[in-house]
């Protein structure tokens, strides 16, 4: 599923980054770098950085780096063939697919111009005399024929075989109705029929507007209540939220997340444009990061119960990761959104939003439902807790605030309480001072790689290998005279990059962020764009010199120290040999 180099050179030529990225991020010009807003972290100050004539962008402050390609992938949350196709459209350029790609692309296609037609066969179903039970029940439910037609609601009508008939006269085959999950495979009587049946039916639609899955609501008492399309090809719940693509264009500062498709549609059709929901899962780190594109902050309102408070929980330490400021909603007389919409109508909920807590106020409170307040020594335990909350806030004013909102709450005095927050605080600030000296005193260790499993074995080797590879990318020239082994390098990933950027060299193409994107995980690119950062000044043939001189030196000690037997050695020696004829030949002895 490879692309040809030639065609991803010319992708990257006629994509220039800071053009591309300039679509995203207000960028401004600073040296020969440009910098803006990160687009991937809540930031007040520019990090984010963009350097034209390496093609690539890193962030200063989350570490997120790569090409044009990966910045895509990233920014409209695409696979990487995907997003090659997406800027292959927008320079107006053929992407040659090969076969097997191309079989793949095709695939998808074909399942999202399915679930196309069947919201559209569900939709006119409802419409349609057989769709009387839906239309009754969305009349019950309060739904509004706008609110209907905005998400493409339909009916699933009794019968096993409704749908499957209509998509096999428009041309689908049963293969294709079942890995679209819209049909089941009955074991026993070996044939296809209907997944949804006698259902209301919502049609799940991803960011870029398709159609990927459906829910459907049973009428009547049946079960299950709801019923999600399966995982598909082209349908992840983990990856996916309800209304987004609607969601994404609202004038609000905010994003509401509900529990159901029936919140989410009842505020909608409220006039709160900016709610979204789970598909029946709780809420997913995939979830949080495709938020984290769209919003900077999020209001929570999930239901009251104990169910719904480890949810809320849980999404709030999700969500911190990300920079979301997170709020929580908390309704009384009404136990979710679209029951409170319709009591007591919209003003109220707007009231509602703007009191929504704010996150430390909801831990707070969680955090005093856990304890008897009535008994001394719960009292005890829960201020103990409270402090050690309160202590973690990074505003003093913030501080002060809850820390007495928990004094009270425990009965005690605010001063006594502060006293206990402040000693933890200062601890805390002891533990920190500890952390920051262990850096200072071993700067390498700040490089280590964020990639789980990788680290540096070898950080003297490794700073080497670092600088060179960032020469290598700005002179490839050098690599017709440093005669380095990629197994050489201490850092398998480094070696790699080394690797692929010289065999691009020796193909007669430029080696640069192209090459890289194709071959490397979006966190590979994070490493390795971090690294051309960190060294980004130009240096003298000696100091090359230098770094070929460490890293063999230091692979060489390594191999003594494995190996030690007599073959080996003399054969080793024999390389090193040769390799230094070579050197001398080519006359980069130094
Ligand atoms: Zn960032």
């Amino acid at each position: 599923m490879a692309f040809p180099a030639p065609f991803l050179d010319e992708l990257a030529a006629r994509n220039p980054i800071e053009d591309v990225v300039g679509g995203y991020v207000a960028l401004t010009r600073r040296g020969s770098n440009l910098f803006g807003l990160c687009p991937f972290h809540n930031e007040k100050t520019p990090s984010f950085s963009v350097a034209p004539d390496k093609q690539m962008y890193y962030c200063f402050g989350c570490g997120k780096g790569g090409g044009v390609v990966n910045f895509i992938m990233e920014a409209e949350n695409l696979s990487y063939p995907d997003a090659v196709r997406f800027l292959a459209q927008r320079a107006g350029m053929e992407v040659p697919e090969d076969d097997a790609h191309r079989e793949d692309y095709r695939r998808r296609e074909r399942l999202y111009a399915l679930c196309r037609e069947a919201a559209r066969y569900f939709h006119a179903m409802l419409n349609s005399p057989a769709g009387g039970p839906g239309r009754a029940y969305a009349a019950q439910r309060g739904l509004s024929q706008s609110c209907i037609t905005r998400f493409g609601l339909g009916f699933a009508p009794e019968g096993w075989n409704g749908l499957r008939d209509a998509m096999r006269a428009r041309g689908y085959d049963e293969q294709d109705l079942l890995d679209a999950g819209l049909a089941v495979r009955s074991p026993q009587k070996n044939n296809v029929y209907d997944k949804f049946r006698n259902r209301l039916m919502f049609p799940i639609i991803d960011v870029r507007g398709n159609v990927i899955g459906f829910g459907g609501r049973v009428m009547g008492q049946g079960e299950p209540k709801y019923l999600n399309s399966p995982e598909t090809e082209i349908f992840s719940k983990r990856r996916n939220l309800f209304a987004l693509n609607i969601a994404k264009k609202t004038k609000r500062d905010y994003l509401i997340l509900t529990e159901g498709y029936m919140d989410a549609i009842t505020l909608h059709q409220y006039g709160f444009d900016c709610a979204v929901a789970s598909l029946g899962t709780s809420l997913t780190e995939q979830h949080a990061n495709l938020l984290g594109k769209y919003t900077r902050q999020l209001i929570l309102t999930y239901d009251g119960d104990s169910a719904g408070q480890n949810a809320s929980q849980r999404a709030i330490r999700l969500l911190e990761k990300t920079n979301i400021q997170v709020r929580v909603l908390r309704m009384t007389g009404a136990k979710d959104p679209d029951e409170y919409l319709h009591k007591f109508g919209a003003e109220r909920f707007a009231k509602l939003l703007e009191g929504a807590e704010n996150q430390v106020a909801y831990r707070l409170q969680s955090l005093q439902s856990r304890f008897d307040l009535g008994q001394d020594d719960q009292r005890v335990a829960f201020a103990r807790a409270a402090a050690d909350l309160v202590a973690s806030l990074p505003g003093a004013v913030e501080r002060e605030v809850y820390g007495a909102r928990a004094a009270e709450a425990a009965g005690m005095s605010a001063a006594g309480l502060m006293t206990e927050v402040e000693r933890l605080r200062r601890q805390k600030l002891r533990q920190e001072k500890r952390q920051q000296e262990k850096v200072d005193l071993a700067p390498m260790s700040r490089r280590q790689p964020k990639i789980r499993g990788m680290h540096y074995e070898d950080e003297k080797s490794a700073q080497a290998e670092e600088q060179l590879l960032a020469q290598v990318m700005r002179e490839p020239g050098l690599f017709d005279r440093i005669d380095l082994g990629e197994e050489e390098f201490s850092a398998p990933l480094l070696g790699r990059a080394y690797a692929a950027l010289r065999s691009c060299w020796q193909q007669g193409r430029q080696p640069g962020m192209a090459a890289l994107e194709a071959a490397f995980s979006p966190e590979e690119l994070s490493h390795l764009t971090a690294v051309l950062a960190r060294w980004d000044q130009t240096v003298d043939d000696r100091a090359v010199q230098d770094c070929v001189d460490v890293i063999r030196g230091r692979w060489q000690a390594r191999n003594v120290n494995v190996e030690s037997s007599d073959d080996n050695m003399q054969y080793r020696k024999d390389i090193m040999q040769y390799r230094k004829y070579l050197q001398e030949k080519k006359g980069l002895g130094g």
